[in-house]
């Protein structure tokens, strides 16, 4: 059995949602399919969740939304037309939906809407049977699925019948609609195929896979035919957007393979992501920028027991959570993201650091981003000395190197103005041979 996830670029609009009947068609294995909310239909347009965030917004500051959900409600009649279900085919779930926001029923309710329609609507169109995650998928805080949402969600599902879901939202433990983080519709599909142990994640989106770097700045990116879990989990880190980071968990621990796939170009193997690559060596290559750096120094340091914890605490209270961390001799670095201390006055936080730990010196810097070359064995292959000489020839002063930390990813701190020369001048290097 193979649970298919389709993304909001590949249901948003009639042609796009034929191009998944003919997916579906093609292979009768295919039995469940979770939906996204209609996305963008070309650059500019906007993705109907964030038209339905907008009226909720509208409500809660006592305006109508009246106006922008009309604009919702063309968007689904368009599909319904497109499909030969007739304009008015889902008008009576889209009026209960707008009575209910402009009752006030809020963000989660509204931002769920997008996929709940799309769901019914497609399950219209295929003939197939439409699953209520609200009623079997149960979200905690913080993202958290709680465990008895596979048995709920298994125990709906019948041999032999074919299902539509929408993805993105269930309910809180206490009943309230509740949405997953932007883009969870991939944890819902991860949910589902963890549910029926399905043979496969089927994942289809607008790219044909996970490429070894972003195809929009990189010639040399070319898409990654396998990949382990723990490499898709770093790449994100490093920022590149492949996955949901979250929906690896529910297939990770009972080891369902994802498939990363085009509906645009089916015929596209795309990427399997649960198989380590036969080979060792770099296989992807991404960068984040928008990061800082602070850098503390005392001597004798380490001799000091709890220091190190002491001081990240009361940069917790200051909003501070790094993602990075470095040492030296008597010294740490800590990169985080900036946007952390937007608001905050950094001179204050550096003085009181300063003085309540009797730092020798403490140096807040912005401007960084860090570059990842994520691949198996990394530090065996010793292509990280190839990058670090590109970067020279290229005049891309490294602010720090790591290696160790992870087996998986190797990762060098580079000005944020150089991100993107940075990672093509690499990928160049390394994967052009
Ligand atoms: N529709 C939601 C979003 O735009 C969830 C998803 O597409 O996965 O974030």
């Amino acid at each position: 059995m193979k649970v298919c996830k389709f993304g909001g670029s590949s249901v948003a609009d009639a042609s796009q949602i034929k191009k998944v009947k003919a997916i579906l068609d093609c292979d009768k294995e295919r039995t469940i399919v979770v939906v996204s909310a209609p996305g963008k239909r070309f650059s500019g347009d906007e993705k109907v969740t964030d038209m339905l965030l907008s009226c909720a917004e509208m409500v809660q500051k006592g305006i109508s939304s009246k106006d922008k959900f009309e604009e919702v409600k063309n968007r689904y009649r368009d599909i319904a037309e497109g499909l030969g279900l007739g304009r008015d085919a889902i008008d009576g779930d889209l009026e209960i939906v707008y009575k209910k926001i402009e009752s006030g029923a809020g963000r989660d309710y509204a931002a769920s809407r997008g996929e709940h329609l799309n769901a019914k609507l497609i399950s219209k169109y295929l003939g197939w049977n439409y699953i209520e995650t609200e009623e079997c998928i149960v979200i905690g805080e913080n993202n958290k699925i709680d465990s008895e949402s596979y048995s709920n969600l298994a125990s709906l599902i019948e041999n032999g019948k074919k299902y539509v879901i929408p993805g993105f939202y269930g309910r809180s433990p206490s009943g309230e609609v509740r949405c997953f983080s932007r883009g969870g519709s991939d944890i819902t599909g991860a949910i589902a195929a963890r549910a029926v142990m399905a043979d496969i994640y089927e994942n289809w989106t607008d790219v044909s896979g996970v490429y070894s770097s972003d195809p929009r700045f990189v010639k040399s990116a070319h898409v990654i035919p396998a990949l382990s879990y723990k490499m898709v989990r770093e790449l994100s880190e490093v920022g590149a957007s492949v996955f949901h980071e979250e929906a690896i968990a529910p297939v990770v621990e009972v080891n369902i393979p994802i498939n990363i796939r085009n509906t645009n170009c089916p015929e596209d193997a795309g990427t399997i992501i649960g198989k380590e690559p036969e080979e060792k060596g770099v296989v992807g290559v991404s960068a984040k920028g928008g990061l800082s750096k602070i850098y503390v120094r005392k001597l004798m340091f380490f001799k000091e027991s709890g220091i190190r914890h002491k001081i990240l605490s009361l940069m917790h209270i200051y909003g501070i959570k790094p993602c990075y961390t470095l040492y030296g001799c008597d010294s740490i670095s800590w990169y985080f993201e900036t946007k952390q201390i937007e608001n905050i006055d950094t001179d204050e936080m550096c003085s009181r650091i300063q003085s309540e730990f009797s730092l020798d010196e403490i140096e807040l810097k912005k401007g960084f981003a860090v570059v990842g070359l994520v691949g198996k064995g990394v530090e065996e292959t010793m292509e990280y000395v190839d990058a670090l000489d590109e970067l020279r020839k290229n005049n891309i002063e490294p602010s720090s190197v790591s290696l160790g930390g992870s087996y998986t990813t190797f990762v060098i701190g580079v000005p944020e103005e150089r991100k993107l020369d940075a990672v093509n001048c690499i990928s160049e290097r390394l994967f052009i041979k």
